[in-house]
């Protein structure tokens, strides 16, 4: 029975609502077996059966629940740094895709990687995003928008899942946009989603969940609904990316689908809201594709007024946002949109794992759940947040293994 002890700061999350509600305890210990977290409490009242066994110590630090980022595009080819300084010199989305710039580019660099090339580059990523404290990653697809590639990017999440201490939750992402191959018949794009893809995805138990771009120039509600309802049908999930750089009406189509989760909701109305309120479905939030994009920030503030539980990911991917730092994500929710650093912490834990369908099992520190832990070397959340550092992560615990440590640890920052 390992047990991680001198834990100055504990934030457990355990309780399922709430989103500043991160369940703290001070001066705390956790114990666990298998993978899984048998007991949680002061570490001065540890019970003698679970005493025994290794003892690490947190040194005085903070520990989360490991970090659960609920949206990204891992697996990809190539960069686009050009459009990057492009766009800073002031050419436009529009611009940059007429010149066969932007999700094009990546797809055409996509589609020339095998799936062993893919899956390494992925894993690479993962490995980076564990030493900041993730434990878990949502993976999509949607750089391949042809049978063969869309399966071999899910292959590859496979391959990472397998060869990485993270744990993926794998999406299919097919309807991204409409590929330039099927600009003037969008509807046999679509038959194809339907008729082939999905069923292979579901055939071969690639993906949970199945997500469409509902924006002017990507996917109508009308067509999200043919989409989601196949895939529902074949028993996946529900995600959309829904009123991104339009008020599209799309969080109440993600209401009306049961969707899991509605991401980006730059633009969501206050009827929207009212929707995903009512519905339970989790708003996810990406502060990082707001920065890139230099967008105004979703209204965080309205929808947990409204009692929606707000999620706060990267959407790492090589267009809108080439990070996958999900602590400066989480600074960015913090300072953009008004979240405190509990509500961001929160955000990024059990909400994030509600918007994979994995609460029950990942997101909280309590009996029964997975023991996937962070080690911040901060003496609470709001001093983690607030005193940024490239990273302040000095252990990560993954399913009950010590699978990172900070080479030299040193003495805690000054407190
Ligand atoms: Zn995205």
């Amino acid at each position: 029975v390992p047990i991680l002890t001198n834990i100055g700061c504990l934030a457990t999350c355990a309780s399922p609502a709430g989103q500043d509600d991160i369940g703290v305890i001070h001066d705390a210990a956790v114990a666990w077996r298998d993978g899984i977290i048998t007991w949680v409490g002061p570490a001065d009242r540890v019970p003698d059966e679970h005493a025994a066994g290794p003892v690490w110590n947190a040194g005085a630090r903070l520990v989360t629940p490991g970090l659960v980022d609920c949206h990204t595009h891992l697996a990809f080819g190539g960069w686009r740094a050009g459009e990057f300084t492009s766009r800073i010199s002031g050419a436009s989305y529009a611009e940059i895709a007429r010149r066969g710039g932007g999700i094009a580019r990546t797809v055409r660099d996509t589609r020339a990687l095998d799936e062993r090339a893919l899956a390494d580059r992925a894993a690479a990523f993962a490995a980076g995003m564990v030493e900041l404290g993730i434990t878990a990653i949502e993976c999509k697809s949607g750089y391949g928008l042809d049978v063969e590639t869309e399966l071999r990017l899910l292959r590859a999440y496979r391959r990472v899942a397998d060869e990485t201490r993270a744990r993926i939750v794998p999406t299919f992402l097919g309807a991204h946009v409409v590929p330039a191959e099927y600009r003037d018949d969008r509807e046999a794009y679509i038959g194809l989603l339907v008729e082939e893809l999905l069923p292979r995805v579901r055939a071969e138990e690639l993906a949970e969940f199945c997500d469409v771009f509902v924006e002017e120039g990507a996917f109508t509600p009308d067509e999200a609904r043919t989409i989601l309802g196949a895939a529902r049908a074949l028993g996946l999930g529900v995600k959309l990316h829904v009123d991104q750089l339009t008020d599209g009406g799309g969080a109440a189509l993600a209401a009306e689908l049961g969707a899991t989760s509605a991401d980006h909701l730059e633009h969501v109305s206050p009827a929207g809201i009212e929707a995903l309120a009512s519905a339970g479905v989790v708003a996810v939030t990406l502060p990082l594709a707001t920065l890139y994009l230099d967008q105004d920030p979703p209204p965080a503030r309205d929808l947990i007024e409204a009692g929606v539980a707000v999620a706060v990911a990267t959407d790492f991917n090589p267009g809108t946002a080439p990070s996958y730092h999900l602590p400066l994500a989480l600074l960015l929710a913090c300072t953009r949109q008004r979240m405190t650093p509990s509500e961001a912490l929160k955000g990024a834990t059990r909400f994030a794992a509600r918007a994979l369908g994995r609460e029950a099992s990942w997101g909280a520190i309590e009996p029964g759940k997975a023991a996937d832990l962070a080690v911040i070397d901060a003496p609470d959340v709001d001093q983690w947040l607030y005193h940024h550092r490239p990273n302040a992560c000095v252990a990560v615990v993954a399913a009950g293994r010590v699978v990172w440590r900070m080479d030299r640890l040193g003495p805690a920052q000054p407190s």
